[in-house]
């Protein structure tokens, strides 16, 4: 994974948030506190606002300034989630390395379950999880099956929408919303859209690549 591609994606993915702030924004306000889109838009600028800093960095170097950034800025139940993501990634990369996508995958995999065990959570209680879980299970399932990028992407667009989708029905048992019980049902979680968004954004800029080596190295 290269520097460049992760600086790309970083703006991509504030763009993506300032223009969605209105339906992530309602989606908080419905089953949590409004505060989600503030959240995101502030830990996207902090991270924005180190460009000049991350450009000169390693991938694994960058995703640990992320996360440490993220723990320091962003307030809130997914500041943390998020930064425990980035860490833990970090982490697994700076020991094994990125030289294939099963690598990549792997790391994303290790920084889904920091989230989980950061949260206490699992699958099926509508989070976040129910977007990153299925989407770490088919990259993982795919990389090894050495599936092309251009598919890959393709495919986790799909499942993470899928999964963003399937909270919609899902009773809350972990954060805010889990008070509100079975007033919940019917609405989607703003954690699975906000991840939803994200994957998605990323997913399109792999796929607007002619050259994967621009990605990847
Ligand atoms: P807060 O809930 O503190 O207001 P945010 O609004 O920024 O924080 O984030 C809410 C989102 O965080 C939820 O929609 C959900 O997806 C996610 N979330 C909350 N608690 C957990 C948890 N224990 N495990 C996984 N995700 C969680
Ligand atoms: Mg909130």
């Amino acid at each position: 994974m290269k520097s460049s591609f992760i600086l790309e994606c970083i703006n991509e993915i504030t763009q993506m948030v300032l223009t969605h702030e209105n339906e992530i924004e309602s989606l908080d306000r419905a089953i949590g506190d409004g505060d989600h889109y503030i959240n995101l838009k502030r830990g996207c600028l902090a991270i924005q606002s180190m460009q000049a800093e991350l450009e000169s960095m390693t991938s694994e170097d960058i995703f640990q300034r992320i996360g440490i950034k993220l723990l320091s800025t962003v307030g809130g139940a997914s500041g943390p989630l998020f930064a425990s993501f980035f860490i833990d990634l970090s982490k697994y990369i700076k020991i094994n390395g990125h030289s294939s996508y099963i690598h990549i995958s792997q790391g994303f995999d290790q920084g889904v379950k920091a989230i989980m065990h950061r949260g206490k959570s699992n699958l099926g209680e509508k989070t976040m999880l129910d977007v990153l879980i299925p989407v770490s299970e088919k990259f993982l399932a795919l990389a090894k099956s050495n599936v092309e990028i251009k598919l890959i992407a393709e495919q986790l667009s799909i499942e993470a929408k899928k999964g963003m989708l399937s909270t919609k029905n899902l009773l809350p048992t972990k954060g805010r919303s889990a008070s509100l019980g079975d007033r919940a049902l019917g609405h989607i979680d703003p954690g699975a859209k906000s991840c939803q968004l994200m994957i998605d954004v990323v997913c399109k800029m792999i796929n607007k690549k002619k050259d994967y080596e621009k990605i990847h190295k």
